[in-house]
C-alpha cells in the first residue's frame, strides 16, 4: 500500500507541529511557500492570508483545489486577579476534550506553555463527576502569581492551541492535533507537486492548476469564498477531513460507512457538480485508486460548499479524508488516504479538458 515520500511525510509533521489558529495562518504558510514553490509556476497571496500556488497558468481551464490550512483552538478572553486566564473558541472546539490537556498561548514573544486545570475528582460532587466541563468552565494556568505576571506575557487576543504533535502509529496511521485540515492542505500540495512532474511528460494540457491553502474555513468557509472569487475557477474540489465511522460509538445508520486506508471519500449531492464526480469515480476507476462513497443530502460544511456557489457558480466537488475522532487533540487519520487522494487529483488535474462539459445531462433513467 503507497504512502506520501519520506521527505514529504516529513513535512507533513512539519506542518501539524506548526501552530495554525483561525486568523492566524501566516506562519504555516510561510512554510509550505518555502517548500512548495518550486513546483509552481506563480505563488499568490491575499489579505486574508489565503495563499495559492499556480501550475501552467496558461492552461484554458482553471482548476482550484482548496485546503484549508487554519485550525480549532481557544483564545485569551479575560485574565482574573490570579492570573488564570478565561478563554473564547476559535471555531468548534469541543470543551469535553479539553481538561487535563497542555496548551501553548501564542503571544508576540513566541509560545507560553500552559495547562487547562480542573479540581480533582474527590471534591467534585458525585452529581457533577460524569458531566463534561462547559467552555465557561475552562481555564488556562500558565503557572504565574499573579494578574501582573501573566499580563507580563499574555495580550488580550492571544490564540492558544493545543501542545500536541504528530505520532505515527502502526498500519500507517497517525495521530495529531490538527489532522482537520493539515492533511487536506497536504494533499493539494502534494497534488500539485504531482502534477508538475505530470507536464513534463504531456505537452500542452489544458489545465491550470490552482493549489490553494484557504484560512479560516473554521469560522465559515471565509477563505475559500474569496479566494475562489479571486481564482474564478472553471472547476473547484475542496479537500477536508470527513467522518470515519470505523471506531465504537458512531453511528453508521446516520453518518455511513467510512474507514481509515479505504481511500478518499467521495461524494454525491446537491454540493457536488455530477458529470465531475463521474470524472473523479471513473478516473479512480481506472488508476485502482480505492475510494468510498458518501450521500450528502445538503451542502457540505467544507470549502467545496463556498466554491461551488462562487460568482455564476462552479463545478464543485469534495474529497475527503477519513479521520477519527475529529475535533479533538488526537484525530488520526491513514496516510494510505493521502497518497491515494493526491493522485487522483493529479489524474484529475492532467486528464481536464477544455471539451469537457460540467453542464448536468439526464442522468436518471426515466
Ligand atoms: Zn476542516
Amino acid at each position: 500500500m503507497p504512502v506520501p515520500p519520506k521527505d514529504s511525510t516529513s513535512f507533513l509533521e512539519k506542518m501539524i507541529a506548526t501552530p495554525s489558529p483561525t486568523g492566524f495562518e501566516a506562519r504555516i504558510q510561510k512554510l509550505i511557500r518555502a517548500q512548495y514553490e518550486q513546483y509552481a509556476d506563480e505563488v499568490h497571496r491575499d489579505v486574508h492570508g489565503n495563499q495559492w500556488f499556480v501550475c501552467n497558468p496558461k492552461g484554458s481551464v482553471r482548476l482550484m483545489l482548496s485546503g484549508h490550512v487554519d485550525e480549532i483552538g481557544l483564545m485569551v478572553r479575560y485574565i482574573d486577579g490570579d492570573g488564570f486566564i478565561w478563554v473564547t473558541r476559535i471555531g468548534g472546539t469541543d470543551p469535553v476534550q479539553l481538561w487535563g490537556s497542555r496548551v501553548n498561548v501564542h503571544t508576540k514573544n513566541g509560545p507560553v506553555r500552559g495547562v487547562i486545570g480542573k479540581k480533582p475528582i474527590h471534591n467534585t460532587p458525585p452529581e457533577d463527576r460524569t458531566k463534561g466541563p462547559k467552555l465557561e468552565d475552562i481555564y488556562v494556568d500558565i503557572g504565574s502569581k499573579d494578574k501582573e505576571e501573566t499580563l507580563k506575557k499574555v495580550r488580550i487576543g492571544d490564540p492558544i492551541t493545543m501542545a500536541v504533535g504528530f505520532e505515527r502509529l502502526p498500519n500507517d496511521f497517525a495521530i495529531g492535533r490538527a489532522m482537520d485540515d493539515r492533511v487536506g492542505a497536504f494533499v493539494v500540495l502534494e497534488a500539485m507537486r504531482k502534477f508538475s512532474g505530470l507536464l513534463k511528460k504531456k505537452k500542452n494540457p489544458d489545465c491550470a492548476l490552482y493549489a490553494v491553502c484557504s484560512v479560516q474555513e473554521e469560522v465559515g468557509l471565509r477563505g475559500a469564498t474569496t479566494s475562489a472569487y479571486t481564482i474564478n475557477p472553471h472547476v473547484g474540489i475542496g479537500v477536508d477531513v470527513g467522518f470515519a465511522t470505523d471506531y465504537p460509538s458512531e453511528n453508521k445508520k446516520q453518518i455511513g460507512e467510512y474507514k481509515l486506508g479505504l481511500g478518499p471519500i467521495l461524494h454525491r449531492g446537491a454540493n457536488i457538480n455530477p458529470p465531475l464526480a463521474d470524472m473523479m469515480e471513473g478516473l479512480a476507476d481506472k488508476h485502482s485508486i480505492p475510494y468510498q462513497l458518501s450521500g450528502d443530502g445538503g451542502v457540505t460544511g467544507t470549502d467545496a460548499g463556498a466554491i461551488q456557489i462562487s460568482r455564476g457558480g462552479v463545478a464543485a466537488a469534495l474529497v475527503s479524508i477519513p479521520n477519527r475522532y475529529m475535533h479533538s487533540p488526537i484525530e488520526m487519520v491513514s496516510l494510505q488516504d493521502l497518497e491515494y487522494s493526491s493522485e487522483l487529483l493529479a489524474q484529475v488535474a492532467i486528464n481536464l479538458k477544455q471539451s469537457q462539459s460540467f453542464i448536468p445531462e439526464p442522468n436518471l433513467p426515466e
